[in-house]
């Protein structure tokens, strides 16, 4: 049998206890006849808090990911950007190409809108505005991920993946 592979590590902030020791795992892993599955473990070392989910992780060329972000949940979903991906938020007017991003991360939809916020500076208006709302759940929004390299992935059953 396979060992899993480590693809990706990062500590978050819990969303039990809000303490900045969430470590998130990710780990590839592949079951002969089954095909590949991604393992997402995450432990707080705060409040004990435990969760572990598994996706299937069929790409391995260039891909499209989609998620319409509609509730509460979506904004929870994990994503793993990696390297090469670019990400569009069309409904926000956010496009962000790879490159400003020299390793993969993990993050959450809202995390991904926070980095956006920080990055577009405190006087930003109306977009701001937008982006909070959508933090906020107050605002509907499609997540598009571009990733040549079919590494990246978004942690939720409702994603539509297509070829690149
Ligand atoms: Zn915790």
């Amino acid at each position: 049998m396979n060992e899993p592979l480590l693809l990706h590590e990062e500590t978050l902030k819990c969303p039990v206890c809000g303490n900045e020791t969430y470590k998130v795992q990710l780990y590839l892993y592949e079951i002969p006849a089954e095909g590949k599955i991604l393992i997402m473990v995450g432990e707080c070392s705060s409040c004990g808090y435990r969760h572990r989910d598994v996706f299937p992780a069929e790409y391995k060329s260039p891909v499209r990911i989609e998620l319409k972000v509609e509730t509460e949940e979506d904004l929870e979903t994990f994503v793993f950007r990696s390297s090469s991906a670019d990400v569009e938020l069309p409904e926000l007017g956010i496009e962000v190409m790879a490159g400003a991003l020299y390793q993969g991360v993990i993050t959450t939809v809202r995390g991904l809108l926070e980095t956006f916020l920080t990055g577009l500076g405190s006087n930003c208006g109306q977009k701001c505005d937008e982006i909070k709302e959508a933090m906020e759940g107050k605002k509907k929004f499609t997540l598009i991920i571009k990733d040549p390299s079919g590494l990246s992935y978004v942690l939720n059953r409702k994603v539509a993946v297509t070829p690149l």
